[in-house]
């Protein structure tokens, strides 16, 4: 057995190759702690590192665990989370928005920031740790605040990023107000068929009713009153859904903005409070 019987394991199950060489990487880091460096100093695998790289291959393709799971930490922004089956993955298109939010609190100088559906915290925790602005993360679910705060601990950053259970804005009090309001809500429309991996992650965190509109309409509609005199909002998008939130946007938000990621893909929306 080599390194490249393992990753044919994978692309045999359908995985692209691409794919399957970065979570044979992951996993040689994280069980064997084998890195990147040991490859280019020519340090050899041993059969040890083999077999505990192939049986947890064998495990992410018995039922299709995404490898971040197996592993219980996803890489974002530069920092590794914690990550459980009650978290969303973190995934490489919020990095977008969380840059477009750092260039924000930063040219503007914004102080105080709402994260709204939390989840692993991965959007609150890479805002206090990369600006100065302190940042309030809520979530519906206590499974899913356990792990942020898990991850504000590991990061250092406990004071910056705070958390509260709260059903949007259920938990926020009248008088309090925000600089930005930031999220990725769940945005799927529900009843969407989704791919094996997909299937593992929170339905609570992906799915949502009005054809994946619902939370954004209902977040757009109360942020006005959370926000600070030309606060901001800004949204990761689903595919297909840029026109339909920029127009509940349009009404109490100017210069409402669209951005695509990389694969041309409307992902990011963003506009400052009328
Ligand atoms: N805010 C978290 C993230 O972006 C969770 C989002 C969600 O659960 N919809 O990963």
């Amino acid at each position: 057995m080599n390194i490249q019987t393992i990753i044919k394991m994978l692309t045999d199950a359908g995985i692209e190759e691409r794919e399957a060489k970065k979570e044979v990487k992951m996993l040689l880091e994280h069980f064997c702690n084998y890195t990147e460096k040991d490859e280019i100093l020519g340090h050899p695998l041993t059969e040890e590192h083999l077999n505990i790289v192939k049986g947890k291959v064998e495990a992410r393709l018995a039922d299709r665990t995404p490898v971040q799971y197996i592993i219980g930490e996803s890489y974002f922004m530069g920092e590794f989370f914690k990550v459980t089956h009650d978290v969303l993955i973190p995934r490489p298109e919020t990095e977008l928005l969380v840059t477009k939010g750092i260039e924000i609190i930063k040219e503007n100088n914004l102080d105080s920031v709402l994260d709204i559906g939390t989840g692993s915290g991965c959007i609150a925790c890479t805002i206090a740790k990369k600006t100065s602005a302190t940042v309030l993360g809520v979530d519906i679910s206590s499974d899913a605040l356990r792990i942020a705060l898990d991850n504000v601990t590991r990061l250092g950053i406990n004071n910056r990023a705070v958390f509260r259970k709260s059903d949007l804005f259920s938990k926020i009090r009248a008088e309090e107000r925000f600089d930005m309001i930031i999220s990725n809500p769940p945005y799927i429309p529900k009843g969407t068929e989704l791919e094996p991996e997909l299937r593992h992650e929170p339905s609570i965190a992906l799915f949502a009713e009005e054809n994946g509109l619902q939370l954004y309409r209902k977040i757009v509609s109360e942020a006005p009153d959370y926000l600070n005199e030309g606060g901001w909002l800004i949204f990761e998008l689903g595919i297909g859904e840029s026109d339909a939130v920029k127009s509940f946007m349009d009404e109490y938000f100017e210069g409402v903005t669209v951005e695509k990621d990389l694969n041309g893909i409307d992902r990011i929306i963003y506009g400052k409070m009328i």
